[in-house]
């Protein structure tokens, strides 16, 4: 053994506290910058200092955070200085835990994904302790396991169509000839392998956003117009099962919010994931309302938010399964949900769509009260919505210009026939196709008792 190397080795470790703890600082992964009360820098580590591509930590020193920590949504989408989880907490000195979120890198605007932590300490000068953890590989094996549940969900269904489809064959009158029992075989056979279908449809849909298949596509819209669009879409669903439905409802939401449908309301949405999320809430309103019952959607204008609701005098939901609806899988399970079909996914979908988009989903409800499902998402004002429609129109023109085939400006071009006019062009569809009108409803009763309220956020 060599002695002589050993002690020189152990010579040169830190020995009190402060020395190990500076090590631990020095050789960790995670950066870890510390602020004073008002958010100046104190102290960087080396990680941190990669990481923000700020050159070294002297450099670093003695400016704001928010000069070299810059976020966007882990989707990334530019953040708000309301969704900027970061600004907040350094503001109000809440502690924030390992939130997902993007890095923009200094000078390079490398975008790194990372979870951030803040940690307020007590004490005269008030520092915050930033920690960033990179977590690019963590997602990655993530996304390699969305990947394989998104694969595996899009081959199944291909041979489960096809069951289906033999099954209804075998089911059908006039295709076969089966006696009673076999009947009653196929008819649980049936429901299962539709039940199977639906499922890997909304794996797929689920999956989508996660592994990167689909991005937002955000676009600055009216968003009452949006939403009635959409809604319109039930009102033959609503007639056939005889279910009270009205959009813009003089009667207020549980919460007794007043509320004008004659307001404009500009969003900053994608106009996709709207209809999921509008979807996946109308269905289950129909769902789990029985006939006789009422439905009604609303949007609104709230502060800088747009707040729709999606109100149903249905079956209520316990105040135990409320915590839980928003999670992948989860279905309440009592005697009325238990013939209803549903794969338990539709809300996850929901509240992820809805995150994507900078917003909040939560619901509220009691059991065989009703329910009512919020969604509050950015709203812009009236000069951000003609901005964005500027910007959205000069892209559209310079996509246009590029895409037309450009003659040479030296070559003088002789003076163009005169062209027969261009074929008329479709008239742009509706983003629904809109449904005959409804008949006239009697107005519909709020939702009356104890309510119970839940977040569907994290
Ligand atoms: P499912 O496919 O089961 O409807 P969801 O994720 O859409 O899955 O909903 C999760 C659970 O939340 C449902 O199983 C149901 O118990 C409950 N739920 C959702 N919406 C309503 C509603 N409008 N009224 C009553 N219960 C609801």
């Amino acid at each position: 053994m060599n002695l002589f190397k050993r002690k020189t080795t152990e010579a040169a470790a830190p020995s009190n506290q402060s020395g190990l703890a500076e090590m631990a600082l020095k050789y960790i992964h995670d950066g870890v910058i510390i602020t004073d009360r008002s958010g100046v820098i104190q102290f960087v580590n080396p990680a941190a200092v990669a990481m923000l591509d700020c050159g070294s930590a002297d450099k670093a020193v003695g400016l704001d955070y928010g000069l070299l920590i810059k976020l966007e949504s882990k989707e990334g989408r530019e953040l708000s200085e309301q969704e900027n989880p970061l600004i907040q907490a350094m503001r109000t000195g809440q502690p924030l835990e390992s939130h997902q979120a993007c890095l923009i890198a200094g000078s390079s605007g490398k975008r790194i994904p990372i979870a951030i932590s803040v940690l307020p300490v007590e004490g005269l000068a008030g520092n915050r302790i930033i920690t960033l953890r990179n977590i690019a590989k963590e997602l990655a094996e993530e996304g390699e396991q969305t990947e394989f549940i998104s694969t595996a969900s899009h081959e199944m269904r291909t041979p489960v169509a096809t069951i289906d489809g033999y099954l209804s064959l075998a089911l059908n009158p006039q295709t076969a000839t089966i006696d009673e029992r076999a009947r009653q075989y196929l008819t649980a056979a049936h429901a299962a392998s539709q039940h199977l279908g639906k499922l890997f449809q909304d794996l797929l849909d689920v999956t989508k956003l996660d592994d990167g298949k689909i991005r937002p596509n955000f676009i600055p819209i009216e968003m009452v117009g949006l939403v009635k669009t959409i809604a319109d879409g039930y009102i033959v669903r609503a007639r056939e099962s005889k279910v009270n439905f009205r959009f813009g409802s003089e009667e207020a939401s549980v919460l007794g919010a007043p509320h004008k449908m004659s307001q404009v309301v500009y969003g900053f949405v994608d106009t996709d994931f709207m209809r999921e999320v509008l979807d996946n809430l109308l269905d289950n309103a129909f769902k789990y309302t029985p006939t006789g019952g009422s439905i009604y959607v609303n949007v609104r204008g709230d502060g800088d938010r747009v707040l729709i609701n999606v109100t149903d005098t249905g079956m209520g939901i316990s105040a135990e399964d409320l915590g839980h609806i928003f999670q992948k899988f989860y279905r309440a399970d009592n005697s009325d949900t238990r013939t209803i079909g549903g794969t338990g996914l539709g809300l996850y979908l929901v509240k992820q769509r809805v995150e994507a988009m900078g917003g909040r989903v939560w619901a509220e409800s009691a059991f065989g009260e009703g329910s009512t499902f919020f969604v509050s998402l950015p709203r812009l004002s009236s000069d951000e919505y003609e901005k964005r429609m500027i910007a959205v129109r000069n892209r559209a023109m310079q996509d246009q210009l590029i895409n037309t085939p450009q003659t040479s400006q030296l070559v003088p071009q002789p003076t163009p026939a005169p062209q027969p006019a261009p074929a008329p062009q479709p008239a742009p569809q509706p983003i629904v196709q809109p449904a005959p009108p409804t008949p006239a409803q009697p107005p519909i009763q709020p939702v009356q008792s104890q309510i119970n309220n839940v977040n569907g956020g994290t």
